[in-house]
C-alpha cells in the first residue's frame, strides 16, 4: 500500500536546530525499530545489528523495504546534484561513467547509498541520490577529476543537501 504523503517534508516544520542529518534519516525509519535480522524486499539488503548491508537473508527474516527504496518509491531524494557547463555538456557520457562508479564503489560498503536517477533538464543534469554524503561524494568525485566549481547548500524547508558542480 502506498503511503501518502504532503509536499512538505516531515521535518519542515522543525526548528532549525532539529534538522540534523539524523532527524532526515528517521523520516524514513532509519534509526526506527527493525527486527534484526529484517530483509528488504525490493533490492535484498539485510538489516541487521543496527545497519543494512549486503548480504544472504536468512529464511526467517522479517521483509519490510529499506529506507533506499522507500525514497526511490516516493521519488524523495536526501541529495541533489546538479551539473551544468559548457565542459560538462561536452563530456557527458564520462561524466555519467564517473557517477557510476563513485555509485558503485559507495554502494558496496553503504547499502542504502544509491543513485536515484540521472535526468537531463533544460540543458542541466540532474542527479538524485538516496543519501546526501553520496550527493557530496559525486561533487567532490567530479571536482577532484575535471576542477571547475563546486558548491554546496543544505536546503531547509525540504533537508535535502543540494551539490552544484559547473564547469
Ligand atoms: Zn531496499
Amino acid at each position: 500500500m502506498r503511503r501518502e504523503r504532503s509536499k512538505t517534508h516531515p521535518a519542515a516544520g522543525q526548528p532549525r536546530t532539529d534538522r540534523t542529518p539524523q532527524r532526515q534519516l528517521d523520516a524514513y525509519g532509519i534509526r526506527g525499530k527493525l527486527p534484526d535480522p529484517t530483509a528488504c524486499p525490493s533490492c535484498g539488503a539485510i538489516y541487521r545489528d543496527g545497519r543494512w548491508a549486503w548480504g544472504a537473508a536468512p529464511a526467517d527474516a522479517h521483509r519490510t523495504r529499506c529506507p533506499a527504496c522507500r525514497r526511490i518509491e516516493d521519488d524523495y531524494p536526501a541529495g541533489l546534484v546538479t551539473i551544468s557547463g559548457e565542459f560538462a555538456a561536452a563530456h557527458a557520457e564520462e561524466i555519467r561513467n564517473l557517477i557510476h562508479n563513485v555509485e558503485e564503489r559507495e554502494k558496496q560498503e553503504h547499502a542504502l547509498k544509491r543513485v536515484m536517477a540521472i535526468q537531463d533538464e533544460e540543458g542541466r543534469v540532474l542527479v538524485k541520490t538516496t543519501d546526501a554524503k553520496l550527493a557530496r561524494g559525486i561533487g567532490e568525485a567530479l571536482h577532484h577529476a575535471y576542477h571547475g566549481e563546486l558548491d554546496y547548500r543544505m536546503s531547509g524547508a525540504e533537508n535535502v543537501l543540494r551539490v552544484e558542480w559547473k564547469r
